[in-house]
């Protein structure tokens, strides 16, 4: 006799982990869509000063780091959550909404934690695609919903394709959207984006009690290694729920005062901002010089497609040099890959790279 698992666990997908190679030599790291720059100064300072407590254990409200967000958002502490990621709240969501019967809709491909939420709770995920320039088609998310939904996700803008719809795009579709659904606008990457101010989504709260836009302190704020993640909600409940479906001390006390710092410094995160603006410009170009296919992206990461070239061997190319980008297979969209941006130098290097494998290939 073995140890026996519940029968979902099977279907439960395995999050694509970025590969390590045994490459001698510093490893240009470009597959988890992480910002190359450390965390600011004042951060660490907090951090540190913050270890000396570790034997008490954290907020379970997180109460400094949601009256922060608070101020910042002109929101009430009760409609925001604090996760341990964001992918806590996402997961949180799951649990706290979906049961055998219900089901959840999102395009496909996107973030790859969003199949979790169905095979862990035996709901059903409804995925249509992106459209044929890999961009959300609200329409058709629109049109699979049914009284059985429960959750629509829309990845803006989208992991791994890139490509965001516009505020305005998605407010008529939120006007469409039945009260009933939980409609959980996933903001990751929305600080990179250039053509909008990424707090313009914030209005739709008010109109949309049934809206949650989830943000993190993982990509620009570049604190994915203790992770912290937030969600602005439309009414209380959300919060309410995630809160009690998780367990309590769930965002670690580092994290929490390392996310409150970082908010307080909004030049920051501007000027990376605009430094991975730059090099998204100069990436866009030298991939498309090559004669590569890019989406029209929005993020800190490119989507490219490779054409007939085979994905393996560009991927294998690529490691055996010392860069790791990440394969579309694993996130849903074979022959491509996607490239988060580094810094200049690293980015020098996939280039260099790229090219002796484009030779080969
Ligand atoms: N949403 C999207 C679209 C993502 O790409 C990621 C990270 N890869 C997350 C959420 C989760 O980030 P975290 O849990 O680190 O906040």
């Amino acid at each position: 006799m073995s140890i026996e698992f519940v029968s979902r666990l099977a279907s439960i997908p395995i999050y694509p982990v970025a590969r390590a190679y045994g490459f001698e030599g510093e490893l240009v790291k470009l597959a988890s869509n992480e910002t190359p720059y450390p965390p600011h100064p004042a951060v660490l300072e907090a951090v540190e000063a913050a270890l000396r407590g570790l034997n008490r254990y954290p907020d379970p409200t997180a109460t400094a780091l949601r009256t922060r967000l608070s101020e910042r958002y002109g929101l009430p502490a009760a409609r925001i959550a604090v996760g341990n990621g964001s992918c806590e709240i996402l997961l949180a969501a799951a649990e706290a909404m979906l049961e055998p019967g219900a089901e959840i809709v999102y395009a496909w491909p996107s973030f790859t934690m969003y199949p979790h939420l169905a095979a862990m709770t035996g709901a059903r995920a409804i995925t249509p695609p992106l459209d044929a320039d890999a961009r959300h088609d609200l329409e058709a998310l629109a049109t699979e919903i049914t009284v059985a939904t429960r959750i629509l996700i829309v990845c803006n803008p989208n992991n791994p394709t890139a490509t965001a719809v516009d505020t305005e795009e998605l407010e008529r579709f939120l006007d469409d959207v039945p009260r009933h659904v939980l409609v959980i606008v996933d903001e990751a990457y929305v600080e990179f984006a250039a053509d909008r101010d990424p707090d313009d989504t914030l209005p739709l709260l008010d109109r949309h009690r049934n809206l949650v836009l989830l943000r993190t302190f993982s990509k620009v704020y570049g604190l994915c290694g203790l992770r912290a993640g937030y969600a602005l909600a439309g009414s209380e409940s959300f919060p309410a729920a995630v809160d009690r479906v998780r367990q309590p001390f769930s965002v670690n006390a580092l994290a929490q005062v390392a996310a409150a710092e970082a908010l307080l410094h909004q030049d920051e995160v501007a000027s990376r901002v605009e430094r991975t603006l730059v090099e998204r410009l100069f990436l866009e170009d030298e991939l498309r010089d090559r004669g590569l296919t890019v989406s029209e992206g929005q993020a800190n990461f490119s989507w490219v497609s490779l054409g007939e070239r085979p994905e393996a061997a560009v991927l294998d190319g690529l490691a055996a040099r010392g860069v790791i980008v990440r394969g579309g297979t694993d996130l849903g969209g074979a022959g491509h890959m996607r490239v988060t941006y580094g810094t200049r130098t690293e980015n020098e290097r996939f280039l260099a790279a790229l090219d002796e494998v484009l030779a080969e290939a």
